[in-house]
C-alpha cells in the first residue's frame, strides 16, 4: 500500500501545524516545517497519486480579525443595495460558473479525485440551481410586508415585518463537496445584506476558494465575500471573532466545540453534522430499483455523503433477492482512477477510518460478500463493499464511515426496520422504498430524521424548498426551505399604531373601568361566535 494508515493522534498533529516533518509522511494534508515568527504552511497531496498539489498559508488569528473588520465595514454598504441589485449580482456567477465550469471541475478533481460526472453532477449543477433559485427567491423572502393581525388587535395596531442583516457571518465548511456546500450557506448569507468570511476544508481549499472567485467575477464586491484558508485553528479563530451568525457544516466533534463557543457569545450558529442514515426496504419495494439505489446511493462520492445510506435494513421475506441483487451490482461498480465510477477516498484520515470499520465488522462476525479492503497501489482507493449480517452494535451500524459500504442487515418486518433505524444517535435523514407512497409517508412519520425521501435517497439537500437539518446529533437549525433567506436575518416585526389615541385603556391609571373592560374580554372569550371573530 502505497498509503501509511494514519494513527489519528498523528492526524489531530498535523492539524495543528506540529506533527509530520516534511518528506516523511504521506498525509494527503501535512504542515510543512517552518520559522519562528513565519505563517504557518501546509502541504497538500493528491489522493489519486499521492504526489504533490499545492501548499496553503494558514491565516492565523491577525488575518481572521482583519478580514472580519473588512467585512464589518463592507456590511452597510452592501445591504444598503436593493434586494433586486444583490439579487442581479449574485445571479451573474451562474454566467461566471457556466463559462469557468472545466476548470472548476478540474479543481475539484485534483483535490478530491472525484469522477468528472461527480464534479459535475455533485457540485456544480446544484451550485447554479441554487444560485438560481435563492436569487429568484430573494425578493419574495426578504422584502418587509405587512401581516394581518388577528382578533381585537386589528382595529388598533397594524404589523409589518422587515428582514434586517445579521451583519457579518462565518461560514465553515467540509471537503466532501468542498464547491457547494460553501457556495449555498454563502449565497444565501450574502442575498440577505450580510457579507461573509468563509473558510473552506484544509483539504479542499481551491475548489471552496472557486465560490469567492466566482461571485467576485460576477461583481461581488471584495471585501463582501472573502475566503481564509487554514485548519481547525483559523476555524476557530474565526469562530472566535467578532461574527453575527456562524453557519457551520463538519463532523460531530468540531460541531459541539463550535455550539460551546457560540453559546458562551450568544452568537446563533446553524450546524450541519454528521449522520447514520438508514434505508428501508419494505417487503413490496421494486427490488430492482432498491438495490441499485442501495449501491448508488451508499458510494457515490465515495460514500462521502453526509445523507449516503450507511445502513441498510431490508424484510426478511425478500432479504435474499435483495442481497443477492446489491452484491452483484457493487461487484460491477467501476473503481480506480480515470473514468470510472467511483474515485478514491479524498483524505487518508478517511481510509483509516473505513478500513477500521470494515476490519472490526469482519472480525466481529459479519460477511463481506463484495469488496472489503483498501486497494493495494497509488491513491486512496477502497473496495465498493457490501456487508451482510451486520449486528446492530458493530461501529459500522452506530458510527458515521464515510465510504463505499452497503451495510446490510434482515429484519424481520418494517417494525423492526424503524426501531433499528431510529436507535442511533444520529438523524439526519433516512429512506423508505416501497411501491407505495402513502406507506413511505406512514414510515417516515415515525422516524426521527431530519428529512425522509422515498425511493431515493441524499438528493433532499438538493431541493432547495426542503428544510434541511439534521435532528439527535446530526445538528442544530435548518438550511434550505422556505425560511433559508430569512435565517440569515433578523425578522424585525414593527407594530404600527392606527389612532394615536392620547392613551391606551390599558395605561395608567388602573380604574375600575380598566378591569370591567378586561373582565369583558375574557367573558367575550367563552362565547364560540365571538371566538371566531377574535381568530
Ligand atoms: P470537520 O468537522 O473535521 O471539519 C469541517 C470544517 O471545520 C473544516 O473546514 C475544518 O478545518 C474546520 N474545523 C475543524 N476544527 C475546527 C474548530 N475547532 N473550530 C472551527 N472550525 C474547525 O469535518 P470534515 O471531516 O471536514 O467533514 C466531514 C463531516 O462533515 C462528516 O461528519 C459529514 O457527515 C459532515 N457533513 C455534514 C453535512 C450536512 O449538511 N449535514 C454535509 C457534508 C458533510
Amino acid at each position: 500500500m502505497f498509503w501509511p494508515v494514519v494513527d489519528s493522534t498523528v492526524q489531530t498533529d498535523v492539524q495543528l501545524g506540529v506533527g509530520a516533518e516534511e518528506g516523511v509522511d504521506m498525509a494527503i494534508v501535512r504542515a510543512v516545517s517552518h520559522t519562528d515568527g513565519e505563517r504557518r504552511r501546509l502541504a497538500l497531496a493528491s489522493p489519486v497519486t499521492g504526489l504533490p498539489i499545492d501548499e496553503i498559508d494558514v491565516d492565523g488569528g491577525a488575518e481572521v480579525q482583519l478580514a472580519v473588520a473588512r467585512a464589518r465595514a463592507a456590511q452597510p454598504g452592501w445591504a444598503a443595495r436593493s434586494i433586486g441589485e444583490r439579487a442581479a449580482l449574485v445571479r451573474g456567477a451562474i454566467d461566471v460558473i457556466s463559462a469557468r465550469r472545466a476548470e472548476i471541475a478540474e479543481t475539484i478533481r485534483i483535490e478530491t479525485g472525484k469522477p468528472m460526472a461527480e464534479a459535475l453532477g455533485v457540485e456544480i449543477v446544484p451550485a447554479c440551481d441554487f444560485l438560481n433559485y435563492w436569487s429568484g427567491r430573494a425578493r419574495r423572502d426578504l422584502r418587509p410586508h405587512r401581516q394581518r393581525l388577528h382578533g381585537y388587535l386589528r382595529p388598533f395596531k397594524k404589523l409589518h415585518i422587515q428582514y434586517q442583516p445579521l451583519g457579518v457571518v462565518g461560514v465553515i465548511t467540509p471537503w466532501n463537496a468542498p464547491f457547494v456546500l460553501t457556495l449555498n450557506p454563502v449565497v444565501q448569507a450574502l442575498l440577505a445584506g450580510n457579507t461573509v468570511v468563509f473558510k473552506p476544508s484544509e483539504v479542499t481549499p481551491r475548489a471552496g476558494e472557486w465560490v469567492a472567485r466566482v461571485l467576485h467575477e460576477a461583481g461581488v464586491p471584495e471585501d463582501v465575500v472573502q475566503v481564509l484558508h487554514g485548519d481547525g485553528e483559523t476555524g476557530a479563530a474565526l469562530v472566535d471573532s467578532e461574527l453575527d451568525k456562524v453557519c457551520f457544516t463538519g463532523s460531530v466533534a468540531t460541531g459541539r466545540k463550535i455550539a460551546s463557543a457560540c453559546a458562551a457569545r450568544f452568537v446563533p450558529c446553524t450546524l450541519e453534522l454528521g449522520g447514520k442514515d438508514a434505508m428501508i426496504v419494505c417487503a413490496d419495494a421494486d427490488l430492482e430499483r432498491a438495490a441499485a439505489g442501495a449501491v448508488y446511493l451508499s458510494m457515490f462520492n465515495t460514500g462521502q455523503v453526509c445523507m449516503s445510506v450507511e445502513r441498510i435494513y431490508v424484510v426478511e421475506s425478500v432479504a435474499e433477492e435483495f442481497i443477492g441483487l446489491v452484491a452483484r451490482k457493487a461487484a460491477e461498480v467501476r473503481y480506480g482512477p480515470g473514468d470510472t465510477d467511483m474515485g478514491p477516498l479524498f483524505w487518508d484520515r478517511q481510509l483509516d477510518l473505513v478500513a477500521r470499520h470494515v476490519t472490526e465488522a469482519r472480525a466481529a462476525g459479519a460477511e463481506i460478500l463484495v469488496g472489503g479492503s483498501a486497494e493495494a497501489g497509488e491513491g486512496l482507493y477502497f473496495q465498493p463493499t457490501v456487508i451482510a449480517g451486520a449486528d446492530h452494535g458493530m461501529r459500522i451500524m452506530t458510527e458515521e464511515t464515510f465510504g463505499p459500504i452497503a451495510a446490510i442487515v434482515r429484519v424481520a418486518d418494517e417494525d423492526e426496520a424503524i426501531r433499528l433505524a431510529n436507535d442511533s444517535r444520529y438523524g439526519l435523514s433516512g429512506s423508505v422504498f416501497t411501491k407505495d407512497p402513502a406507506r413511505a409517508r406512514r414510515i417516515a412519520a415515525r422516524l426521527t430524521t431530519g428529512s425522509v425521501v422515498h425511493n431515493d435517497a441524499a438528493v433532499v439537500y438538493g431541493v432547495p424548498e426542503a428544510p434541511f437539518g439534521g435532528r439527535k446529533d446530526s445538528g442544530v437549525g435548518q438550511v434550505n426551505g422556505v425560511h433559508a433567506l430569512r435565517g440569515f436575518t433578523h425578522a424585525q416585526p414593527v407594530l404600527i399604531d392606527r389612532w394615536q389615541p392620547k392613551r391606551e385603556s390599558i395605561w395608567y391609571p388602573y380604574t375600575d373601568k380598566t378591569i370591567r373592560d378586561l373582565d369583558g374580554l375574557i367573558r367575550a372569550f367563552g362565547n364560540r361566535l365571538v371566538r371566531r371573530l377574535l381568530s
